[in-house]
């Protein structure tokens, strides 16, 4: 009696423990796949008479079974296996919504008899085997009104098998392992819900945005053609092309903010296609520096690379596009004007490049997001000056695509440095510049 007891006892002990460790699993902030394997390696740990098992779903568009974690199967081939409702053990007992205790080779034997044969023979070769388990415990993974597939605990080949009192045991484990299951979806959708929601949100300020960049230069450009356009008026050679070069400009400036937008959904699509090149990209520098001096009166810009500087395999034209965003910042940034110095510095393995400005500089808690998408500092010292926050996202993509690194260095009030690095390759130390 007093042995008897014990045995108890002990089993209680156990399976308290068990419970303890399996719980500690389920709050793991795992994958729900990884989730399961775990608490199914766990579960054949204390459980002595398991020596085999699966964590069997319901796939609701195929309406059949499939492992989602087992121990002692070949997990990739247990996979294949999918199950009707009705069919074997899992079938039947997911359609009945009970456990079942097959305590005999050929209970086990019957239940499974009306297998598909191709099921049967992706079981045979996920178990290495052709004999049945001798015993089996299967039981719903259900909570609340929601049933989500069987878990199932076999004995193949353990002297031990189950006994009536482990069933009890096996269901709080299937319970368990729905709420795991219930919690991980149930995150799934909270995720989906809160992305759309931000996708939606960034979609709008988007456009918002956009349409108030566009619509700048659209008002500038029509009010100039509307006033050329006047009859009553005659305007002077002298005006007229004053005129026409307004319009012309305005027309750069909506170029510039549409060849954002699609470099930007080129970076979204992950299609950025990079044609490296060995290049010179002092002379690249210069060549937007001049473009750029010809634009602001009151900034100065300096270039400095030294006359032995190493060709870079890069691409021309994304480069371009690199420099231009930045210097394009360097200016619009400091609308006091000053000194932009484009430096280019050769290291044992890559090139550095650095552009400083003297303009009215970043905060550090703004640097932190800077090269995030529409990542834009709000101030009393920016809101006039326009943007979309993409040039930097897209020059990070670029510079990244090109195996370097993008970063910014600023002080408040005294200036920004933006500089960035390219690799050195192998093939650029031996080669002729190309373009
Ligand atoms: P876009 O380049 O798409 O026209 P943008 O200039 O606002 O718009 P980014 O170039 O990505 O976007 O820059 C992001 C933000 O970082 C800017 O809005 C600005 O607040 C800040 N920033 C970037 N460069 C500088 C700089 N040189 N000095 C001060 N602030 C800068
Ligand atoms: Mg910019």
């Amino acid at each position: 009696m007093l042995a008897k007891d014990n045995q108890r006892i002990k089993r209680l002990e156990r399976e308290q423990h068990a419970l303890t460790e399996v719980a500690k699993t389920i709050t793991s902030p795992l994958p729900l796949g990884e989730l399961l394997q775990a608490i199914m390696d766990k579960i054949i740990g204390v459980l002595p008479p398991a020596d085999i098992g699966a964590v069997m779903l319901l796939d609701q568009t195929s309406a059949t079974f499939r492992a989602e974690a087992a121990f002692g199967y070949d997990l990739q081939i247990l996979r294949k296996v999918r199950l009707r409702e009705g069919e074997s053990v899992t079938g039947k007992v997911f359609q009945a919504g009970s456990t079942q205790f097959l305590d005999t080779p050929e209970k086990v034997a019957a239940a499974m008899a009306d297998m598909q044969p191709s099921n049967r023979s992706l079981l045979e070769r996920s178990l290495g085997t052709q004999d049945l388990p001798r015993c089996t415990v299967a039981t719903p993974i259900a909570v609340g009104n929601k049933k989500y597939g069987v878990l199932v605990l076999e004995t193949l080949q353990g002297a031990l098998p189950f006994k009536d009192e482990d069933i009890p045991f096996v269901q709080t484990l299937a319970e368990l392992i729905a709420l795991a299951i219930d919690r991980a979806r149930l995150r799934e959708k909270a995720d989906a819900i809160r992305e759309a929601h931000k996708a939606d949100h960034m979609r709008s300020e988007l456009l918002a945005t956009l349409s108030h960049e566009l619509r700048l230069p659209l008002t500038a450009i029509k009010g100039y053609a509307s006033a050329l356009l006047l009859d009553e008026i005659n305007w002077s050679r002298e005006k007229q092309i004053e005129f026409l070069g307004m319009i012309d400009e305005e027309c750069d400036n909506m170029q510039a903010i549409l060849t954002d937008i699609l470099d930007s959904t080129i970076i979204d699509v992950d299609q950025l296609v990079i044609k490296p090149l060995p290049l010179r990209l002092g002379k690249i520098v210069h060549e937007v520096a001049d473009d750029f001096n010809r634009r602001s009166k009151i900034h100065n810009l300096l270039v400095d690379f030294p006359s032995d500087f190493p060709l870079v395999e890069a691409d021309p034209h994304w480069i371009r596009q690199v420099f231009r965003n930045i210097l394009d910042n360097a200016i619009k940034y400091s609308p006091k004007g000053g000194l932009i110095v484009v430096r280019g510095e050769a290291r044992k393995t890559d090139v550095m490049v650095s552009i400083a400005d003297q303009g009215i500089g970043i905060s550090p808690e703004d640097l932190i997001p800077l090269f995030e998408k529409y990542s834009r500092v709000i101030s009393s010292d920016t809101y006039q000056i326009p943007g979309t926050g993409l040039g930097l996202p897209i020059s990070r993509a670029i510079i990244e695509a090109h195996g370097g690194h993008i970063w910014a260095e600023s002080k408040a009030g005294e200036g920004t440095t933006i500089s960035f690095s390219i690799p050195i390759s192998h093939r650029t130390r031996t080669v002729k510049e190309v373009t």
